[in-house]
């Protein structure tokens, strides 16, 4: 929607219920329900709201509206309970994340049936076989799936999971759709115990599970399978980012064979030919790729640690590896020993990097990296202050112990973080001080994470 033309978006659909008012000026408002009928006073649409004074109606009213959820015209998850009395709001408070005064009653995640047509096997980044049943296309909780993970070869087994079974799948976290059980009243007589493949189904390796492993591996390292995912992995918003060049792209490219590794994205100039011959690929589209590759070259370190691939490490450890060393060379050149001296990473994250770069074929990357022209060294700022609030954003409000607020802004700008006026979704952190007012309130409501002077200064220390 964000990106959509203001005019477009104005032609969609849209609609909202306005469910609180965050100040009023010139009106005292007692309760909640005032407040709601003012709004509908107002013109606002306002979602459909009760008032009790006995909890068991209460209860079943959650019990009604719950059985009513599949005729609405929109998706709900559950119903807010909330005192209505707003002096008793005011007493009752918060905890450090969530008013005492509200509540939500969630319901449990829709469960549909439907049919597992077949059982493919994915090959990821790190190698691992993750079985993914495609599925009989359903509608659950406002949405077709017809795709639901198996997690791993054992949950397969344990539940005895076949092509061709009625199954019940419902979203875990409303999200991710995930079969829950088989249906064994309505197995046909023809199926069959599947059997979880012993080679790679991409390039045809044996695929071994080690003790202890959820998961069979294919040891290739250069299955085109996991070469794409690397690469997926490589350009993405959190690493390298190179936006031109997503996942369809790299499997045209792959397919084409316009690249086979890494590196070849910064050759792309020796391939312009083949590229432009390609369907749908002009020569704008072609140069915002060579534009997007050579931005990536300015990265910071710790987004280059990340792109690699390391197993384990994250965006996180990742930034704590550059911050403690100005190179990557120095980390190839590390040891497990030196790592784990380091406090947030553990013994088996730092057997982990230090088997990565063991490895020819990673050392061999980071070079072939480096002559291409990609940073591979901290940056060195005037000040050589850490950046652990890169890309953060702060709003400030209330008075602060020691600090004042142009001294807070400067500090957090000075690590990498930024500070704008007003608590919206976009807003990282809160830093409040006494005598916070409504900001500490939105924030609560968004779940911003809010934040301490001191526990600011322990941050940048
Ligand atoms: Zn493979």
């Amino acid at each position: 929607m964000r990106q959509l033309d203001p005019k477009l978006a104005a032609q969609r659909p849209l609609d909202i219920f306005v469910f609180s008012i965050e100040s009023v000026q010139g009106q005292s408002l007692k309760t909640h329900e005032d407040s709601l009928r003012l709004l509908e006073k107002l013109g606002f649409k306002v979602g459909e709201f009760q008032v009790f004074e006995d909890m068991n109606r209460v209860i079943e009213h959650c019990e009604k509206v719950k059985n009513l959820r599949g005729d609405l015209p929109f998706e709900i998850d559950g119903v807010v309970l909330k005192l209505n009395d707003l002096s008793q709001r005011e007493k009752l408070g918060y905890t450090s994340k969530n008013p005492k005064w509200a509540t939500a009653f969630k319901f449990p995640p829709e469960e549909v049936e439907t049919m597992v047509r077949s059982i493919e096997i994915q090959v990821g980044r790190t190698g691992n076989l993750t079985p993914v049943a495609h599925l009989t296309p359903v509608q659950i909780s406002g949405s077709t799936v017809s795709k639901a993970t198996l997690h791993n070869e054992d949950y397969i087994a344990e539940k005895d999971i076949r092509e061709g079974d009625v199954v019940v799948v419902r979203k875990a976290g409303e999200i991710i759709p995930e079969v829950v059980r088989v249906n064994m009243d309505k197995r046909g007589p023809d199926t069959k115990v599947f059997e979880f493949p012993k080679k790679c189904p991409v390039c045809g390796s044996a695929a071994y599970r080690n003790e202890g492993e959820a998961y069979r591996q294919c040891l290739n390292a250069s299955c085109p399978a996991q070469v794409r995912r690397k690469m997926e992995h490589f350009v993405s918003k959190k690493a390298m980012q190179i936006e031109h060049i997503g996942a369809s792209i790299i499997e045209r490219f792959m397919d084409q064979g316009i690249i086979e590794e890494i590196p070849d994205l910064y050759r792309l100039e020796e391939k312009k030919e083949k590229i432009l011959s390609m369907d749908r690929m002009g020569e704008k589209s072609y140069q915002r790729m060579k534009d997007s590759v050579e931005a990536s070259k300015q990265r910071d370190l710790h987004r280059f640690v990340y792109a690699l691939g390391i197993p384990y490490v994250g965006e996180k450890t990742a930034k704590v590896l550059a911050e403690n060393y100005d190179s990557i060379d120095e980390i190839v050149g590390s040891s497990k020993e030196a790592f784990e001296q380091i406090d947030e990473i553990g013994t088996v994250i730092a057997k982990e990097i230090e088997a990565f770069f063991q490895e020819e074929r990673n050392v061999v990357l980071v070079e072939a990296l480096k002559k291409a022209g990609v940073n591979t060294e901290k940056k060195k700022t005037n000040t050589q202050a850490s950046r652990v609030f890169e890309g953060k954003k702060f709003v400030l409000t209330g008075t602060l112990p020691t600090l004042t607020r142009d001294q807070a802004k400067e500090l957090i700008e000075k690590h990498g973080g930024s500070v704008s006026g007003s608590v919206s979704q976009k807003t990282d952190y809160l830093l409040a001080g006494e005598k916070a007012g409504s900001k500490r309130d939105k924030a609560l409501e968004l779940g911003i994470d809010i934040l301490t002077e001191e526990q600011l200064m322990e941050w940048v220390r």
